[in-house]
């Protein structure tokens, strides 16, 4: 069987513990000798050590590399002169250098997984969010201007190719799902402020264009503010959204909440040629090194990592890992074999880990 290279950082905190974890599933997930894991440095605790965030190998190592895998970045304190994090800034860094435009966040709630959102329990939350991961608001970050110690300032930066390509990549991802769980229509919701501002009525417009090439898919909109209120009341509605680089942050841990909440959250930034996964949660450095995190998280990231080079490798022994590894999460959870903590159990990170590893069977 072909050998895949996974550049693999497990970063600050909770990171390495959730990526051993999501390393040990993938492996039997995939068999012997399929991933090949190449453990690289990288995050906050390296740059103390080293004054570098993303070392250069490890910058070569994740290009070169057939996807990367992410436990989590960043230590409490740990900030440039400007006061921004410098965890942060080691997928940031990957992002912009490789492209990832692509922010994708599945929303969906599993069997035996409380939500707040009782009505929705038993199929009723499955969507997928879009972040455009590359402009935005985030644009000028490091380039923000404060004057005279009075006035502060960052822009908000939206061009066509940026729009047409992530409002592409929610449209062709919406033409592979089943649609909405209320009704089971394909449709792709932009998420702007296209009420407030020109740049979002810009987004809009483009996301329309685009639009035009799929007939068969619903298009719909919703304002940021408006759309917290839909999530909560009517997420069953929803298939795929596709919102700016702020407003797709903030959305998808709202969304998380909805489901069980960050260590349960996987996420996948792609581009047309690389894609990083990691879970949604941060480094979590309050519960690191115990034992107590969540792995799910993770784990499910690899999945998304298995199908997207399933999709790229024409592999499709890696989508049947992949849908192995969430059958296995499915079961774990709905069953009650290992909970996290965070789910309200009382299982060990590499409890859940083993458990998972172990309904692969
Ligand atoms: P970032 O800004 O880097 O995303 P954050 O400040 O939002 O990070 P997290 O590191 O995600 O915060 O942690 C927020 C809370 O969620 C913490 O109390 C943490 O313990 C908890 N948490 C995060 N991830 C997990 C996990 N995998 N398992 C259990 N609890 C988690």
């Amino acid at each position: 069987m072909a050998q895949y290279r996974i550049a693999t950082i497990e970063g600050d905190g909770i990171g390495p513990e959730v990526t051993q974890a999501a390393m040990t599933v993938l492996r039997e997930a995939c068999g012997a000798g399929t991933l090949a894991f190449q453990m690289l440095e990288g995050g906050a605790g390296h740059y103390q050590r080293s004054g570098e965030v993303l070392p250069e190998e490890t910058f070569a190592a994740c290009r070169d590399a057939d996807a990367i895998l992410h436990g989590a970045a960043g230590l409490p304190g740990v900030v440039y002169p400007d006061g921004t994090e410098v965890g942060n800034d080691l997928h940031l860094r990957l992002r912009f250098r490789l492209d990832l435009y692509a922010n994708v966040r599945p929303i969906k709630l599993l069997p035996g997984v409380l939500s707040p959102l009782r009505a929705f329990e038993g199929g009723g939350i499955d969507y997928v969010i879009v972040r455009e991961n590359t402009e935005g608001l985030y644009a000028s970050r490091g380039a923000g201007v404060v004057l005279r110690d009075e006035i502060a300032s960052d822009s908000l930066v939206i061009t066509r190719k940026g729009t047409e390509r992530v409002a592409r990549f929610a449209f062709d991802l919406a033409a592979k799902r089943n649609g909405a769980p209320k009704d089971g229509q394909s449709r792709v919701t932009v998420c702007d402020k296209a009420n407030i501002l020109r740049s979002y009525a810009f987004f809009r417009r483009i996301c329309e264009e685009v639009h035009g090439d799929h007939p068969g898919i619903a298009i719909d909109y919703a304002y940021a503010d408006a759309i917290t209120v839909h999530m909560l009341k009517r997420p069953d509605f929803y298939d795929v959204i596709v919102a700016e680089n702020m407003f797709g942050d903030i959305i998808s841990d709202l969304g998380a909440a909805t489901v069980g909440g960050m260590g349960i959250s996987p996420s996948g930034e792609i581009g047309d040629a690389h894609a990083l996964f990691q879970g949604a949660h941060g480094s979590a450095p309050d519960i690191a090194g115990q034992d107590v995190a969540s792995p799910v998280a993770t784990i499910l990231s690899g999945a998304m990592m298995l199908r997207w080079l399933a999709d790229r490798k024409n592999d499709a022994g890696l989508a049947a890992a992949a849908e192995r590894v969430e059958a296995a999460v499915g079961a774990v959870l709905a069953e009650g074999r290992a909970v996290p903590r965070d789910l309200g159990g009382s299982a060990r990170c590499t409890e859940v880990a083993e458990a998972v590893r172990r309904a692969l069977g």
